[in-house]
């Protein structure tokens, strides 16, 4: 078990590897990422995680010619690594050159990637969220390495004591957390954002949805304020990261009964079998 880093094709020991200072991924943001689990020595979602990845940089104008090469890295590189249990992290930024905003057509994209081992947050009993102004760009649709907004809102909550941050719009509606999607659940009936560019298209989301058939809930887009989320029987965060983690609190209010509600347990459970079972 190693972890491992890929830089534009050479797989290198983590602490190793190097990306040049100029690259402008690091002077811009100029990018767009991917986090992928692996769960038993298998790259979980990866196809779905592919597809986003395929739109983001078609949104930020960025076509490499090697694309489908860098899949191939991404897996050899997992495959290398054997830790059973990871954390694959991989960006493609638009490349070095000396610092300018515009770019030059030119210019070679820089592909990096690391594989950790996934360490365990220890939030089976659910989490506290706390709201935040949501105070991002109008295209959160990109999963772009401009994450300024989401890291700080994510502190801000930290630094309350909650674990994650509960994004709010200017019109007083729930986005999205900063590292995660939020849903609530009315009745039978689980409550997601309307798939705007105001939020980024979840995978984990995705498979609620996909889930959601299975158990005879209904799913329902709709924007929710922040009073009727905070007052919904039930509500969960989905992400790569967190899977699907109850809320117990927000702005420290109960919802529902202040515990991981009975729905949500259910979707959780629904969701590690559909792991086990390798249906991605
Ligand atoms: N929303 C934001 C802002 C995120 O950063 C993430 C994950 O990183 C998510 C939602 C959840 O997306 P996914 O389920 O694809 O991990």
């Amino acid at each position: 078990m190693r972890e491992l880093a890929n830089v534009n094709g050479t797989i290198c020991a983590l602490e190793d590897a190097v990306i040049p200072a100029e690259d402008r991924g690091c002077l811009f943001g100029d990018g767009v990422y991917e986090v992928v689990r692996a769960y038993q020595g298998r790259l979980w979602g990866l196809h779905r995680h592919w597809r986003r990845f395929q739109r983001s940089l078609r949104e930020i104008d960025l076509q490499p010619a090697n694309l489908e090469e860098m899949r191939s890295w991404i897996e050899e590189t997992y495959r290398a690594s054997r830790i059973p249990n990871a954390t694959v992290y991989f960006h493609l930024t638009r490349g070095a050159s000396p610092r300018n905003h515009s770019w030059s057509e030119v210019l070679e994209p820089s592909f990096f990637m690391s594989v950790r081992p996934f360490t365990d947050r220890g939030i089976v009993a659910g989490v506290k969220v706390q709201s935040v102004p949501d105070l991002r760009w109008r295209r959160c649709d990109i999963k772009s390495l401009n994450l300024l907004p989401n890291v700080l809102a994510k502190q801000q909550a930290r630094k309350l004591g909650a674990y994650e941050a509960l994004l709010v719009d200017t019109r007083g509606n729930v986005t999205e957390g900063s590292s995660s999607a939020a849903l609530a659940i009315l009745e039978r009936t689980i409550i997601a954002p309307p798939q705007t560019s105001s939020i980024l298209p979840s995978i984990t989301r995705e498979f609620v949805e996909e889930i959601a058939v299975g158990l005879k809930l209904s799913f329902q887009e709709r924007w929710l304020s922040l009073a009727e989320f905070r007052s919904a029987g039930e509500a969960f965060l989905a992400g790569t990261s967190d899977e699907v983690t109850g809320i117990t609190h927000v702005d420290g209010q109960a919802v529902g009964t202040g515990g991981v509600g009975p729905w949500t347990r259910e979707i959780q459970k629904a969701y590690r079998q559909r792991i086990e079972r390798g249906k991605d």
